[in-house]
């Protein structure tokens, strides 16, 4: 902790991953008296993950990005810095870059969200699309199209894996989005099938039965063929090998695995992480046995973490401890809260599950452009929010 020579004290606050708990947090402090932040992150913009499957299937990925300078333009006291951490020394209060480069902290704040899982399955990896992030998602987009071309009037099937919501909202929009590719360009159709398959006992597993049943009946509406309590076992190029028989396809989608980023099992003297790769955290969230290195968002083993609503209100839990901290105030305890889970099932359909109350239909896509706005809301002014949110329903030059 620094003190001027006016007496006061300022706080510098080193919070790493420029995602939703990193720039929320980092906004929190954002020209805020007696704080310096210091934003590190491997990516120049923050990304929406939640609207990902609709640039997938052909939406403006301008949606999706907000360029973090944007987002801090008018603060003086968050400097953004382009770099990879990999290394904490609790003892000097020091957090590294891949490069060496040096970052001191009074607090330290980790939100590195995750990466993919294989589950180190044979040839996933490698025969497999994913939709993690923009470049995997435009990637994906691509052999969407260049298939729906090839395949025009002609069978083509897409294998989806996972059916949590990520799963269920890329299935839900593939068969529309080849009527679309289609029209552009004036070719047939292919008569697409898509084939849903999960290792659960059903769709959606974190959402309730109720939830999960309408869910279901969408994508059976909407013409995907699904397969539950089927396990991967490998895979090869458009073959997937299932604990039920083989499964072919023109495409195999991989949306059934995440982990933590490696950054804590590196750093095994500071972080404990449960099985998952998540961090125990205390009361407070700072990781168990370290005061000042708070972790938050998928990072940590919280109840409802993997969850872009509960690494908003982690950064504003800390925030608000953080600032006692400065003040010399009592802190509070962590209770998690339970997120509004909106999913949407194809093309202005969505499931919502908000507590014991459940809505579908296009009142629930209605309440998902709603979520959707309130997330830009935190990012950005109204105005700017309003637009970023209007790119949602244009379509990107394919
Ligand atoms: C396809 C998809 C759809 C989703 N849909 C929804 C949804 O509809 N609703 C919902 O609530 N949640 C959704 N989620 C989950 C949600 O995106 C996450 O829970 C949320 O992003 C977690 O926030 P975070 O701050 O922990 O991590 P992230 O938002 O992932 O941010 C991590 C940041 O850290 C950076 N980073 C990583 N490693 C390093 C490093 N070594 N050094 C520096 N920077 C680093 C990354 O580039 C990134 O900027 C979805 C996730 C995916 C993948």
């Amino acid at each position: 902790m620094i003190i001027k020579m006016s007496g006061k004290k300022i706080t510098k606050i080193v919070v790493a991953g420029g995602g939703f708990g990193g720039v929320k947090t980092a906004l929190n402090f954002a020209n805020v008296p007696g704080f310096e932040v210091t934003l590190i992150s491997d990516n120049t913009h923050f990304e929406y993950h939640g609207a990902l499957y609709r640039s997938a299937v052909g939406h403006s990925p301008m949606e999706v990005v907000i360029p973090l300078k944007e987002i801090f333009a008018n603060c003086t006291n968050v400097e953004i810095i382009l770099d990879s951490v990999g290394y904490i020394d609790h003892s000097k209060k020091i957090i590294a870059s891949q490069t060496g480069q040096t970052y001191t902290y009074d607090i330290a704040v980790l939100a590195l969200g995750n990466i993919v899982n294989y589950f180190g399955i044979d040839g996933l990896e490698t025969h497999t699309q994913t939709m993690h992030d923009i470049p995997s998602t435009i990637r994906l987009r691509g052999k969407l199209v260049d298939i729906f071309k090839k395949t025009s009037n002609k069978p083509c099937r897409i294998a989806v894996i996972g059916a949590g919501a990520s799963g269920v909202e890329l299935a839900g929009e593939i068969s529309n989005f080849a009527t679309f590719i289609a029209k552009k360009y004036s070719i047939k159709p292919p008569q697409c099938k898509v084939i849903l398959v999960d290792g659960s006992s059903r769709v959606l597993p974190l959402l309730s039965e109720k939830a999960s049943r309408k869910a279901t009946k969408k994508l059976q509406d909407l013409g995907v063929e699904i397969h539950l309590n089927t396990r991967v076992e490998s895979c090869e190029e458009n073959s997937v090998y299932l604990s039920a028989g083989n499964l072919d396809a023109d495409l195999i989608v991989w949306t059934a695995g995440s982990k933590p980023s490696s950054f804590y099992s590196k750093n095994p003297d500071v972080f404990t992480l449960n099985r998952n790769g998540k961090v125990v955290v205390d009361n407070q969230l700072q990781s168990q046995g370290h005061k000042n290195i708070y972790v938050i968002g998928d990072n940590a083993d919280t109840k409802y973490s993997g969850m872009a609503q509960t690494a908003l209100s982690d950064a504003n839990f800390i925030s608000k401890n953080i600032i006692a901290q400065h003040k010399n105030g009592k802190l509070k305890n962590y209770t998690p809260k339970k997120p509004l889970y909106v999913v949407t099932v194809g093309p202005k359909w969505a499931v919502v599950e908000n507590g014991s109350r459940i809505r579908s239909g296009r009142a629930g896509w209605k309440t998902r452009r709603d979520a959707d706005l309130a997330i830009f809301r935190n990012f950005q002014p109204y105005k700017q929010a309003i637009k970023t949110w209007r790119q949602a329903y244009r379509m990107s030059k394919i």
